[in-house]
């Protein structure tokens, strides 16, 4: 699918200011708000496209690079931090708060709290360690409360965390209580900021993350890991770390959902006296046996060494060995003697019994 203009998505013009990018996404957001279309998946993808477009175009940095480069500009590199793939449904309504002021909040009784703010970055992975699992560390840039930062009682919400407002909703005139602006529900605000540091104490510095992979990964899942986000202001609870895997294409194994294909080559020799191989399974290496008389373009099936299925259904993919047997390129003199001593005595010779697989027939097992 390709992604739509997020101008056209917020109904604008490229000329809109602040203001009237925040007034639209709050009409798209009432309109396609999810309690409002339950069960509806289209209105819940437009629910979500707008939310992307605001996330971009209310950040002065990610719209102007949005519109030198459209939406290659804004897609998050690793370590940048950000704005990655789509934004699930909890990051949405996190960014409620700035939008609804807290009361409108999403998914029932959503409790607004100060929490930092997710960072989502990319992962690149071979096969291997996707099969395997491995272990990654990253550079994240992130906000992360200064050290030296103090706080003092909130002066909005005299510490409550919490404020009475009047609010015009689409049901009209609505008294709500709604997290406190000033300190977002914390009840403290930052008193001395050390250089450097933002108004809520908050400073951008690198850290080192080290990611544990588990075995099955797979290209385009989400991986949480906790509280390794933006730290809150003053005592919230930080962010998490969304870590998105991108699969690198790998030279001998491929990947064919659950199923996993890889090339064996065995000499002519052993195609003909049978050996045993070694190769990469899910959780390490297993020996497999090539019969005796193994033709070429044979297919083993190890049942259950291929990828765990992801969602957790308990289902393992298969993988499949695909043999081609290698014809020596180069022979000594001897060799050559040998084997036209084979085709003189009229040994060695092609004799298909019929039986053999066809190329279509090995296709039609792989399915059942
Ligand atoms: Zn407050």
């Amino acid at each position: 699918m390709t992604k739509r203009d997020y101008y056209e998505v917020l109904e604008i013009t490229k000329t809109a200011s602040g203001e009237e990018i925040k007034k639209a996404y709050r009409k798209m957001a009432i309109k396609y708000h999810p309690d409002k279309n339950p069960g509806d998946k289209a209105a819940e993808e437009k629910f979500k496209e707008a939310a992307e477009a605001y996330e971009v175009l209310s950040d002065d940095n990610k719209r102007s690079r949005y519109d030198q480069f459209g939406h290659a500009g804004v897609s998050g590199a690793a370590g940048g931090g950000g704005f990655g793939g789509g934004m699930n449904m909890e990051d949405i309504f996190s960014q409620f708060g700035d939008i609804f002021g807290g009361g409108f909040g999403g998914g029932g009784q959503r409790q607004q709290q100060s929490r930092g703010s997710n960072l989502r970055i990319r992962i690149k992975l071979n096969l291997e360690e996707m099969i395997n699992g491995t272990q990654k560390t990253v550079k994240v840039k992130k906000m992360k409360l200064a050290a030296g930062v103090t706080s003092k009682t909130c002066p909005t919400c005299k510490g409550s965390g919490v404020q009475v407002k009047i609010m015009n909703t689409m049901f009209g005139q609505m008294q709500t209580q709604t997290t406190c602006g000033t300190c977002h529900g914390v009840g403290k605000v930052a008193d001395k900021i050390p250089a450097g540091a933002n108004a809520q104490g908050l400073i951008k510095e690198e850290e080192e993350i080290t990611i544990n992979i588990p075995a099955g990964a797979r290209d385009g899942i989400q991986l949480n890991v906790r509280g390794k986000g933006n730290d809150a202001p003053l005592g919230g609870t930080p962010g998490d770390l969304l870590v998105v895997v991108e699969e690198e294409a790998d030279k001998l194994i491929k990947r064919e959902g659950d199923n996993l294909h890889q090339e064996l080559y065995v000499s002519f020799a052993e195609a003909a006296l049978g050996t045993t191989k070694e190769i990469n399974v899910v959780g390490g290496k297993v020996k497999i046996k090539v019969d005796e008389g193994t033709q070429s373009g044979k297919i083993l099936r190890l049942a259950g060494k291929g990828l765990p299925n992801i969602e957790g259904y308990g289902g393992k993919g298969d993988m499949f060995v695909h043999i081609n047997v290698w014809t020596p390129q180069k022979l000594t003199k001897e060799q050559k003697d040998f084997f036209q001593n084979q085709i003189d005595k009229g040994e060695m010779t092609a004799e298909p019994t019929g039986k053999e697989k066809t190329f279509f027939d090995k296709v039609k097992d792989l399915f059942n």
